[in-house]
């Protein structure tokens, strides 16, 4: 794998190039940026390191250089600012589309960077090789499930269903590792029928054992056009007795609002079934007003990152406030999803948001640790 190194401190440079030869990394290193364009042309990175205070150039050129020449590495930003400034360069550079994976304050430690690059090296490493239609037939996909509980009462509302790789010698693939593949590879409807099926059949166990659990799919906009899908989770649900409105698809708002018309189609015969539709990630898409208003949603989770932010910016905090006001006045539920610590479900539960998932209420889990985590739960509350 490749590392370009961007940063007009050599020793700097070196220190990276020490430490990411120890990876097996090949590293190119550039000090000053009016190179960078030239360097990529004959050298594609898997992963870039660059420095957001360069004479010649700023970070923001940078960034925006680099969405246009390449988009497909794995950014890291250092900086010798604060934390604040580091983390709007970081927006900056998902909002031009680039892969933001970390942000590192100066001074680098060692360790530091070794922790940077153990996780970046497994992130980065393409799966070309892996068999994803086989891997999908022989069973080696599989569901975590993720709580997430009612803001005042604490009473567990339901889960969302998450796809997970269990891959035989990389460990459990999370999605961001396979659902490209599983995208571009024309897999994406097999992937979804494995997880209707097998999602509705847990909410079929938990039913019989008494927990009467919402259960929440991911789907994506491909899925949204296929107008047999209504009929086919219906037709699941009956097989294993799970009420209807038990179940809630979840769409992006980007993905749901790329097609209005198109996908306002199958998700009006979900909603006439009683299938409930989510509205993923709100926040980062840009739906308007209207489009919000006309469409047949029953629930809006709020991106994590407005989320994460809210307890340490006022900004983020009354944009959230908005977002809660907003959905409530279009009758809709909604969910803070990414709740990480004490005091960001504290917040929510004031703003008056209705539910909450996150890492500190539970992280995603097989089902049958979720079935311990519900005990615990309960025991608790
Ligand atoms: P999502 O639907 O927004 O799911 C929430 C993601 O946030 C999950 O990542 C979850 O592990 C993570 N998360 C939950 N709480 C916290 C928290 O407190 N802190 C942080 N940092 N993260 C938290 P995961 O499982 O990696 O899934 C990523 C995305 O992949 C999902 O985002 C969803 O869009 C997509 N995805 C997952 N499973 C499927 C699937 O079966 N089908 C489709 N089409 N997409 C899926
Ligand atoms: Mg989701
Ligand atoms: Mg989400």
């Amino acid at each position: 794998m490749r590392l370009l190194i961007i940063d007009d401190e050599e020793d700097i440079c070196d220190l990276i190039a020490e430490i990411a030869a120890r990876h097996d990394l090949e590293t190119r290193t550039i000090s000053d940026a009016e190179n960078v364009s030239g360097i990529l042309s004959d050298f594609i990175p898997d992963i870039i390191m660059m420095d957001l205070m360069m004479p010649g150039i700023d970070g923001v050129e940078l960034l925006r250089l680099l969405s246009e020449k390449s988009k497909q590495a794995k950014l890291c930003l250092i900086s010798g600012s604060d934390s604040r400034v580091l983390n709007s360069a970081r927006r900056l550079g998902s909002a031009h589309g680039l892969d933001v994976i970390a942000a590192l304050e100066k001074p680098l430690s060692i360790q530091t960077l070794d922790e940077f690059f153990k996780q970046a090296v497994s992130t980065a490493r393409p799966a070309d090789g892996d068999n994803h239609g086989h891997a999908l037939a022989n069973g080696q996909f599989m569901l975590y499930y993720q709580p997430i509980v009612d803001l005042k009462t604490r009473a567990i509302k339901g889960v969302e269903a998450l796809a997970r790789w269990q891959h035989p010698e990389r460990g459990v693939l999370m999605p961001d590792k396979f659902l490209d593949k599983i995208t571009n590879g024309g897999l994406m409807q097999a992937l979804t029928d494995f997880v209707i099926a097998s999602a509705i059949k847990q909410a079929g166990v938990w039913d019989k054992a008494g927990h009467k659990l919402t259960l929440s799919i991911n789907v994506s906009a491909s899925s949204l056009l296929d107008l047999s899908m209504p009929d086919k989770i219906a037709d699941m649900c009956n097989k294993y007795n799970v009420p209807h409105d038990r179940l809630i698809l979840e769409v992006t708002e980007t993905e749901a609002m790329r097609d209005v018309t198109r996908t306002m189609d199958v998700l009006l015969r979900m909603r006439l079934r009683n299938i409930g539709i989510s509205i993923d990630d709100f926040g980062t898409g840009h739906s308007s007003l209207r489009e919000l208003q006309r469409m047949p949603f029953s629930e809006l989770k709020i991106d994590r990152n407005f989320i994460s932010d809210s307890t340490k910016s006022a900004d983020a905090a009354v944009i959230v406030a908005s977002m809660i006001d907003l959905g409530h006045n279009l009758g809709l539920r909604i969910i803070a999803e990414g709740i990480e610590d004490e005091a960001t479900w504290d917040l929510m539960r004031d703003k008056g948001c209705d539910y909450a998932q996150g890492f500190f209420i539970g992280h995603p889990m097989t089902a049958s640790d979720l079935d311990i985590w519900i005990e615990k739960w309960r025991g608790q509350s």
